[in-house]
């Protein structure tokens, strides 16, 4: 990663500013944690700093509270629910900055942890504000960035911080750049990276970066809608993006150009409604009136699988259909498995994505699944995370 890590800085007794991405989903009347996983996916540094004796004060946001206090939003369930998973008591302060951080960090002692208010209820967060950035600088003596979800935003806490303390990255930020690194620009061939989800407005750079590296590329979810009407089908009601019909063909013809296996929908499967119980297969040329392609269709289906047979690396991003839905979930599913039994190196990124594999139960069958769907997006474009290039690089190894 050529990054400095937790590993390269003595931090005993030091006060260690941690970011985490803590920004967990939230039962909507409840209010409680519907999924840890990001809590967990942060342990390993959590465990290691607080074993080295650091006196841990850990930021995060959560949710989009726009640089206000949202009491909904407050850090008080995650506090909690860290704690029960540290197996020790973690404290929770009402601000990120001023008279109550400060008094919660002096009376912090090594291996104690200490977890700060929602830095998003300052509007300065996002801005990354000068002023903000020192108030919150002046509670640690060292930065870890750990937060990988959130390093393609240069924000405050992950990346102004950066420039007034010394910064490295958690184990966390390590692991996702060294995953995601093997889906850049020198991956083990043959590679096939798989894109879906809703709109190709999303991903234009990424399936253009992804182009010139993969040996495949699939598209499948609402994005092939928009490929397809650029190839001269008629989508019907299907979502198509008519402002990115131009940026297809574009892409189309780079690829026709480059001779790589770019692979569309052949069939998909139609509903009048996202509520329609079953659908309805049609080839992409045969879609009446009001037909809405919400799903790959069981051809495509099985040669997106085929396409898989002999890759050494896949990276998917985005469902191949409404997967939310049962009546349009087989398209999805089926890439799920295929990827799952793959015995190539997989890396699935993605919100959607990661959860349709998860609820498939096939989570544990993928090499790495990203925290970061935006993030890994960012980082395969080839593009800078801001929130990485931040922390200090290792002497010995500049690359
Ligand atoms: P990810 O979070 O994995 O990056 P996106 O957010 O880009 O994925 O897209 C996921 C969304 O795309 C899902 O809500 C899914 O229902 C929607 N989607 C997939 N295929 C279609 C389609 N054919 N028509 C409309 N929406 C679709
Ligand atoms: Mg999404």
């Amino acid at each position: 990663m050529g990054k400095k890590t937790v590993e390269d800085c003595d931090v005993r007794g030091k006060r260690v500013l941690l970011r985490v991405d803590f920004n967990v989903p939230l039962d909507k009347e409840s209010g409680a944690i519907t999924n840890d996983e990001r809590i967990r996916a942060a342990l390993p540094t959590i465990r290691y700093l607080l074993d080295k004796d650091a006196r841990l004060i850990i930021m995060s946001h959560l949710g989009r509270p726009k640089g206000q206090v949202v009491d909904s939003l407050r850090l008080d369930p995650v506090a909690a629910r860290l704690s029960e998973l540290l197996g020790q008591p973690v404290a929770k302060v009402d601000d990120c900055i001023g008279p109550v951080a400060e008094a919660a960090v002096a009376a912090l002692q090594p291996g104690e942890a200490l977890l700060l208010e929602n830095v998003r209820f300052h509007p300065e967060e996002e801005k990354n504000n000068h002023e903000f950035i020192k108030q919150l600088a002046a509670l640690g003596d060292i930065f870890v960035n750990d937060a990988f979800g959130t390093a393609h935003r240069a924000h405050a806490s992950t990346e102004g911080i950066g420039h007034f303390l010394p910064a490295v990255a958690g184990f966390l930020m390590k692991k996702e750049i060294s995953a995601l690194a093997r889906a850049g620009k020198r991956p083990v061939r043959p590679y096939v990276a798989i894109i879906g989800g809703a709109k190709i407005s999303d991903k234009i750079l990424v399936i253009e970066e992804l182009m010139k590296i993969a040996d495949k590329l699939i598209i499948g979810g609402g994005m092939a809608n928009t490929f397809l009407a650029a190839q001269g089908y008629d989508m019907q009601a299907s979502l198509v993006e008519a402002d990115k019909i131009e940026t297809a063909k574009a892409l189309l013809a780079k690829q026709a150009e480059s001779g790589k296996t770019f692979l569309l929908p052949q069939d998909v499967v139609v509903g009048k409604s996202l509520e329609d119980a079953q659908g309805e297969v049609k080839a992409v040329d045969a879609l009446a009136p009001g037909d809405m392609a919400l799903d790959i269709g069981p051809v495509t289906r099985a040669a997106y699988v085929a396409a898989l047979a002999d890759a050494k690396t896949i990276f998917w991003n985005g469902p191949m259909g409404v997967f939310e839905k049962d009546a349009f979930a087989a398209g999805t599913n089926a890439l799920a498995q295929g990827v799952a039994d793959s015995s190539a190196y997989t890396i699935i990124g993605g919100g959607d994505s990661v959860a349709a594999v998860e609820k498939a139960g096939l989570g544990d069958q993928i090499n790495h699944i990203s925290t970061g769907g935006g993030a890994s997006l960012v980082f395969l474009e080839g593009r800078m995370l801001p929130g990485l290039a931040v922390l200090e690089e290792r002497e010995d190894d500049p690359a």
